[in-house]
Order: structure tokens, then C-alpha cells, then sequence
């Protein structure tokens, strides 16, 4: 494992810059000129109810992660400067916490951690939609989904199908995506819900938040999956970017992928997006800072921030 690299990364460029190691978890990774701001976007995917550090005889990632660690992460990094915090989905499903408590404490975890949005994953469904409301009652953040049409369900009041957040003076807009349900979530724990064609619904968005929004910063939060190289169907966050310009990074979740740096992906129109997906269970989380100038991007940087013992200093 090498985590902590920092990766220097130029918007409209495929010029590689060599990794370079950074410090502190909390060090901004690109140091902003006069006129320029520098905003940090924390991520996570498929934390999957790891509520508690993993445990110490896992083969693995012994005694890394747990809410407690993030929350402290979150906590510095947001004294140090503007930040969004953000999540690709799968909260639910994998420990006795979600079997018992039904999600309740996945998202009381989340809204004292701080967390400013999230998506929803297959798995957020493995209670059915009316379960799903009830423990979203106690998130106090927004839920974001742009191709899950959930009008006449209970949930169609909850989800927004993007969101705008003002930080630091930048206007950042927000979409998420969810996977498409067919042998992932039981019909029944879908009722009612329609599934919209991702590439579609995102061009749609991302016109909306630039044209209409006017964001200088446009996120997805996708539950699609990372696949480098996709076999017969499958269609993920990179398939995606090839076929959507405007979308300057995309926190990725669902293929439980370590990725150990972000990657670019080519847009339609030759500029860059970034893709990076965190593994799973909160073990790590993920870092993108960018330096705006004048509604633009000038310069972004990533870099994956490991939650252990010591790791936070
Ligand atoms: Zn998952």
C-alpha cells in the first residue's frame, strides 16, 4: 500500500506531473495565488454500516477506519479551508448495526460527521423504500438523485434531483447517480421508482448547473461503478465521461475499487474529468482540492487519506 500521494492534475491537460508525497492529511494539496480560492471536496462510497474501525484480525485493513477517525478528519480539514463533504452510496448493509437499527445510525454517524450530501446505492434499497424513508428521517443532509425518478413514492419529497452549495464563495453544483436495478435490488424494495438512462439525465443536469446555475464547480456523486476496462455491459463513471462533457470530478462508488490515486477521464470535447472510488467501508477517504479563479478551475490536485491509528496526527 502507498496511500498518501499526492497527485497534481491539470484540467485541460494530459500532461503527467510526477506524484509528489504529501505531509499531513490536513495539508491543502495545491497552495492558491492571490485572486484564487481553494476548495476541498472529502468523499466516501460504500461505507457499508462500518460504523466501528475495522476490526483488529481483519486480513486486510486491521483497526483502520470508523466514523470516529472521519469525523476528526472532517473536523481539521474544514478549520484549514472551504469544504464539501460527500458521499457515492451503499451507506447500509454489511455489520449488526443496519440489521438492528435499520439505517438509523448510518445516518445520525453521517449528519454529525458533517456530511453536506449523498447519493443512494443499491444496497440503501435492501429494506424497501418505505424503510429507507423512515431512517433518512434521521439524515440531516441532502439526498441527491438526478435518474431515479421517485415521483408517488414516499421518497420523492426527500430526493432532490441536484443541489447548489455556495463555499467559500464558489457556486458548486451537485448530481448523483444510481445504478440501474435490474438483479441488484429486488423489484418489490424498488416499487414505484423509475430508472433513467444515466447518460441522458446527466447531459440534462450538468446543462442545467452550467447554463442555467452558472457553477464554476460541477460534482457527481455516482453509484455506476469504476471499470478500467469494461466487459460486455458494463458502464461506469469513466464510460460515462467519455460521452459527458462538464463534469469535473465524479466521487465513484458500488465496484468497492481501492484506487490508490485519482484518474482522468477524456471528456467528448478533449477536456478532463476526475474519477476517484475509495475501496469500501470507510477505511479511507478520498481528496480533491481545486483552485477557482474567476468561476474557472486552475489547477486540481487528489490524494487518498488513510484513516488509522496515528494517521491524523
Ligand atoms: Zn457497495
Amino acid at each position: 500500500m502507498t496511500a498518501g500521494l499526492s497527485v497534481p492534475l491539470a484540467r485541460s491537460s494530459s500532461v503527467f506531473q510526477w506524484p509528489v508525497p504529501a505531509a499531513s492529511l490536513v495539508t491543502p494539496l495545491l497552495q492558491p495565488f492571490a485572486g484564487e480560492t481553494l476548495i476541498t471536496i472529502l468523499h466516501t462510497n460504500d461505507t457499508h454500516s462500518q460504523i466501528d474501525p475495522l476490526p483488529d484480525n481483519d486480513k486486510s485493513y486491521p483497526n483502520k477506519g470508523g466514523v470516529a477517525r472521519r469525523a476528526t478528519l472532517v473536523k481539521f480539514v474544514r478549520k484549514e479551508n472551504p469544504t464539501i463533504l460527500i458521499d457515492a452510496g451503499d451507506v447500509f448493509q454489511g455489520t449488526p448495526y443496519f440489521n438492528f437499527y435499520k439505517g438509523e445510525v448510518e445516518y445520525k454517524s453521517m449528519s454529525m460527521i458533517g456530511y453536506d450530501a449523498g447519493t443512494l446505492g443499491n444496497h440503501d434499497f435492501d429494506n424497501g423504500v418505505d424503510d429507507l424513508t423512515a431512517a433518512l428521517k434521521f439524515a440531516n443532509f441532502d439526498i441527491v438523485s438526478t435518474n431515479y425518478d421517485f415521483r408517488g413514492t414516499p421518497l420523492e419529497a426527500r430526493v432532490k434531483p441536484y443541489l447548489v452549495r455556495v463555499v467559500g464563495g464558489i457556486k458548486i453544483g451537485l448530481f448523483g447517480l444510481g445504478i440501474n436495478p435490474e438483479g441488484l435490488i429486488t423489484p418489490e424494495n424498488f416499487k414505484g421508482v423509475k430508472y433513467l438512462d444515466p447518460v441522458r439525465m446527466t447531459r440534462g443536469v450538468v446543462k442545467l448547473l452550467r447554463e442555467q446555475e452558472r457553477c464554476a464547480l460541477v460534482v457527481g456523486m455516482s453509484h455506476l461503478g469504476y471499470y478500467e476496462n469494461p466487459r460486455e455491459k458494463q458502464f461506469g463513471d469513466s464510460q460515462l465521461a467519455a460521452q459527458v462533457d462538464g463534469i469535473d470530478f465524479i466521487a465513484s462508488g458500488h465496484t468497492h475499487t481501492f484506487m490508490q490515486k485519482p484518474v482522468l477521464q477524456k471528456t467528448p470535447s478533449g477536456s478532463d474529468t476526475i474519477i476517484f472510488q475509495v475501496g469500501k467501508s470507510g477505511i479511507y477517504v478520498g481528496r480533491i482540492d481545486f483552485t477557482v479563479r474567476d468561476g474557472k478551475i486552475t489547477a486540481g490536485a487528489g490524494r487518498l487519506l488513510d484513516l488509522r491509528d496515528g494517521s491524523l496526527g
